[in-house]
């Protein structure tokens, strides 16, 4: 007999890798730009280690998006998306919001309003458009 439940599980197990392995195309086409962007602007790449993108969910309620910088020597930044942001508005949605959130990576941590005229400046170079600036 056809077990349902494990083909539904796999269903769901591989949709989730497909959506995963598509956020991670898009967050390597975003860093290229970013990178890109910021040596225009900078003269220099900037300054960030390896970044690890991942869905979730459990992050500030009202934001979309997320970016943890990492805390010590050799630590691992995190992306953070969420889930909704499949149905709300695509990869190219997404695709704002990770360049969004790797500007935030390339200017490194800042105590308060973090989307200064530097990060301004950036986001016009990537172009990013002005309603995802803030
Ligand atoms: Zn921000």
């Amino acid at each position: 007999m056809v077990n349902i439940k494990l083909i539904l599980k796999e269903y769901v197990n591989s949709k989730e890798e497909t959506e995963l392995n598509k956020l991670k195309t898009v967050f390597n086409q975003c860093l290229d730009n970013v990178v890109l962007s910021h040596i225009k602007i900078k003269g220099s790449e900037p300054d960030i280690g390896p970044i690890d993108v991942m869905f979730d969910d459990s992050f500030k309620e009202g934001k979309i998006g997320a970016f943890v910088h990492p805390k010590f020597e050799g630590d691992t930044g995190k992306l953070l998306i969420k889930r909704k942001a499949i149905s709300e508005g695509g990869y190219e949605y997404i695709k704002h919001i990770i360049t969004h959130e790797l500007l935030h990576a390339c200017l490194g941590y800042t105590e308060g309003d973090s989307h200064d005229d530097e990060f301004i400046g950036l986001s016009v170079e990537v172009g990013l458009p002005s309603e995802y600036r803030d």
